[in-house]
């Protein structure tokens, strides 16, 4: 499995961090995104990456930390990760009208200059989107951002329809399995598998049977099953055609080569 989203160096979970890599290496995890948005979390990740082959790095800056965003910040982090060989994208970074935590220019300005830098440096985008659809698509279409992911997809059949004209990806979390989901299943019936990633959120959005408690990529199995189950694809089958397409998006040059090789 490759989990696509996680804050995986979050503070919450670096009491047992040592015992989840573990695990996760046990469970032959491909890959495990870890979003990088601090200096503290940067060093976590210089600190495992070469121990855990399935680690990789993304850099952004949430929308609701846009009002504190530096520019110098996140090049002289890039910097730092760009060493390891494991960047391979950037964000998340987006549109969050829900919390409104940074004012909505900031939250625009910063999301353009997470967008020019993917570009610049030709990684994919990880995209947060709340309450904020239209403004998200509207930017997205005017730049023609076609290379990335809309993570933790909540919406509405509509909407994944106008993300997959743009041909971006939709990651979905443990959301998927809580009782009142029914909008997003129904979502998930009309989304071609090859542009369906699944991921954890974590320490956020554990899925049902965990609901409340810390969440860690260990628990990235229930998306895969609930998923398995909507599509009505055997599970094996289906965990092969997410990992690819996670290696699709995110390790492209590799893939190719691979693919080339066969
Ligand atoms: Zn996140």
């Amino acid at each position: 499995m490759f989990d696509t989203h996680t804050h995986l160096f979050d503070i919450r979970l670096l009491p047992e961090i040592k015992d989840i890599l573990e695990k996760l290496k046990d469970h032959r995890f491909k890959g495990v995104l870890c979003i990088c948005e601090t200096q503290q979390e940067v060093d976590l990740f210089l600190k495992y990456y070469k121990l855990y082959d399935f680690l990789y790095a993304c850099l952004g800056t949430h929308p609701h930390n846009s009002k504190n965003f530096s520019k110098k910040n996140l090049i002289d982090m890039y910097d730092q990760l760009y060493l390891t060989g494991r960047l391979i994208a950037i964000g998340e970074t987006g549109l969050d009208f829900y919390y409104n935590l940074s004012p909505k220019d900031k939250q625009i300005n910063c999301f353009l200059t997470h967008i020019y830098f993917a570009k610049e440096k030709n990684l994919p985008l990880i995209i947060h989107s709340r309450n904020s659809e239209e403004e998200i698509y509207n930017i997205l279409k005017e730049n023609n951002v076609s290379n990335g992911v809309i993570h933790c997809f909540s919406s509405k059949h509509d909407f994944a329809n106008k993300i997959l004209e743009l041909d971006l990806y939709l990651g979905f979390t443990g959301i998927i399995t809580f009782k009142n989901s029914n909008v997003i299943l129904e979502t998930i019936k009309y989304v071609p598998v090859e542009k369906i990633l699944i991921e954890t959120d974590t320490p956020y959005l554990s899925p049902q049977p965990l609901r409340g408690k810390i969440n860690t990529p260990l628990n990235l199995y229930y998306v895969l099953e609930k998923i398995s189950e909507i599509k009505k694809i055997d599970i094996n089958v289906l965990e092969d055609i997410l990992d690819k397409n996670a290696i699709r998006l995110f390790l492209k040059d590799s893939f190719q080569n691979n693919e080339k090789s066969k």
